[in-house]
């Protein structure tokens, strides 16, 4: 398929970009403020339209100001200004249809097909609405001849809830579109210091040598949100902590540790990578799970001081075996990282908001400064990825002053706000943008979410069939005493962020 032509830099010269669910949490909070910001930064294609679709009727108007009112409360006040607001709200567009019925599709075909130069118009069909509706979204694009070379469709999580629900998803969009029409979405890639990874493993030297299981000890990665299910959760009892964050971002985030130089980073390269990482993690039986993974859920505690509820009252019952906390032990079966364990955690109302990676190297081979105070601490690469995205590589120094050797664990840090003068953009602002060039590198292709969720299985599959239950932890704390101990029985501990 050849889709339109580009300006240099990727940009067509003109892009209809629809979104399904365009009166959504996700539509009002996230995509319309990151298309509003890069509109405002010029970065937009000129003749860029903007296509809201819901079932609720609202004529262009009531959509307008029901996107200007999101963009006021979700857009930083000094990155509001008129001539920008005036702008983005001309782009938009709100066609009403069900997307299970036959009405509507007709105004939206006319809309799409009213264009000089119909041809070069990159069309986008954002799917922001429940992935049972994905199939016949895109059946009923393929009818109105929507979906031809120069359509890309943006597929968002959750992808299915286990191997057999992705492929159906997968297979579902994929009888219309082409795989490199397909851009799933994993916010998490779009974040500059994610981004940064690859840049410091692939564009310094320094790592390289050490980046194998000759140097680490061992990598965690962390995703902890302070919040709980709130008023979501009816759609999150039926995911949990490992289908909602340890398939998809987790284990991106480790693919991006572990992976492989590619040959260069863009086009298909990195994805061949990862998946080899995905491919490489060693597969759990029953006894691994047992033995190696932690589920948990909260229970009323404070966060921040405030008192907050259980997740059964959250939810308003207490037949749930849902967990909201999950830390695990995985492995990377490959020459690089044979024998060096990845350990993953993630959970809600924890005491904090954070998501980082900590690569531990190892201990120096030989006790060099015996008569010395203070020991030497192991070195620590540590990348917060949220929120303050930057960086820290952890030392041991000399304390300055006589009278013999005092080591102290100092750091070197980068602070992405300090470092640079601009704010590190918000992760859709980044990834519509690579959406609306047509560059795939940041997006997860089909075989490595499938392979993601073929690991994943065996652990849901053990959990399910187990007379265990998620342990119980008080909001406010780092999750179930047994994450501790999951390290500690190696002989390790969680590196907590100011730690
Ligand atoms: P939401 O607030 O419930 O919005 C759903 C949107 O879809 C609304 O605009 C709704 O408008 C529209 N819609 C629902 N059924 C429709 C139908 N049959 N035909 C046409 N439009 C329909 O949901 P959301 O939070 O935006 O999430 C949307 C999807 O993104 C979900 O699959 C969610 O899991 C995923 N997601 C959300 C977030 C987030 O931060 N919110 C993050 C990651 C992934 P009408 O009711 O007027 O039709």
């Amino acid at each position: 398929m050849h889709g339109p032509t580009t300006a240099p830099g990727g940009l067509p010269p003109a892009c209809d970009f629809t979104v399904f669910g365009g009166t959504g949490d996700l539509a009002l909070r996230k995509l319309l403020p990151a298309l509003y910001l890069r509109d405002r930064e010029g970065q937009l294609p000129a003749d860029t339209r903007i296509v809201g679709v819901s079932r609720s009727d609202h004529d262009q108007a009531a959509y307008r100001e029901e996107v200007r009112a999101a963009l006021l409360e979700h857009v930083d006040a000094d990155r509001l200004d008129d001539a920008a607001l005036d702008r983005m709200l001309a782009r938009l567009h709100h066609v009403t249809l069900d997307v299970n019925g036959s009405e509507g599709w007709h105004e939206l075909h006319g809309l799409l097909k009213d264009r000089a130069r119909h041809e070069d118009t990159v069309r986008v069909f954002y799917l922001a609405v429940a992935p049972g509706l994905f199939g016949s979204i895109c059946r009923r694009l393929d009818e109105i001849g929507a979906a031809d070379a120069n359509a890309r469709v943006v597929v968002e999580k959750p992808v299915g809830h286990d191997l057999a629900s992705a492929q159906a998803v997968n297979d579902a969009v994929g009888e219309v579109f082409e795989e490199s029409q397909i851009f799933r979405i994993d916010h998490y890639l779009g974040k500059e210091s994610v981004q940064n990874l690859l840049v410091t493993r692939f564009a310094n030297t320094f790592l390289e040598p050490l980046w194998n299981s000759h140097w680490v000890d061992h990598v965690q990665i962390t995703v902890a949100e302070s919040l709980g299910v709130g008023d979501r959760g009816g759609y999150y009892d039926h995911a949990g902590a490992l289908r909602d964050m340890v398939q998809n971002h987790l284990l991106q985030l480790l693919c991006l540790v572990a992976m492989e130089p590619p040959t260069y980073v863009g086009g298909e390269t990195v994805r061949d990578e990862k998946l080899k990482v995905l491919q490489a993690l060693k597969p759990m039986t029953p006894a691994d799970v047992d033995r190696d993974t932690v589920r948990g859920r909260y229970d009323a505690g404070l966060v921040g001081g405030a008192a907050v509820a259980s997740y059964a009252d959250d939810l308003g019952h207490d037949q749930s075996d849902t967990e909201t906390f999950v830390a695990l032990k995985a492995e990377v079966h490959n020459w690089r990282w044979a024998g060096v364990p990845f350990y993953l955690r993630t959970g809600k109302r924890l005491d904090r908001r954070t998501s980082e990676i900590v690569v531990v190297f190892k201990e120096p081979p030989h006790a060099m400064f015996p008569h010395s105070e203070g020991g030497s601490t192991p070195n620590r690469l540590h990348i917060q990825v949220q929120p303050d995205e930057g960086m820290r590589l952890h030392l041991t120094a000399k304390e300055p002053g006589p009278g013999g050797i005092r080591l102290r664990p100092v750091s070197l840090d980068l602070s992405y706000a300090t470092a640079f003068a601009q704010a590190s953009p918000d992760a859709y602002e980044r990834l519509l943008m690579d959406v609306i060039k047509g560059n795939p590198t940041l997006f997860m292709r089909r075989d490595e979410v499938e392979a993601a969720w073929a690991w994943v299985e065996p652990i849901l599959t053990r959990w399910a069939a187990s007379p265990d239950r998620p342990r119980r932890y008080p909001a406010g704390t780092t999750g179930p005493i047994a994450a501790a101990t999951l390290l500690e029985r190696d002989g390790r501990t969680w590196q907590e962020s100011d730690s």
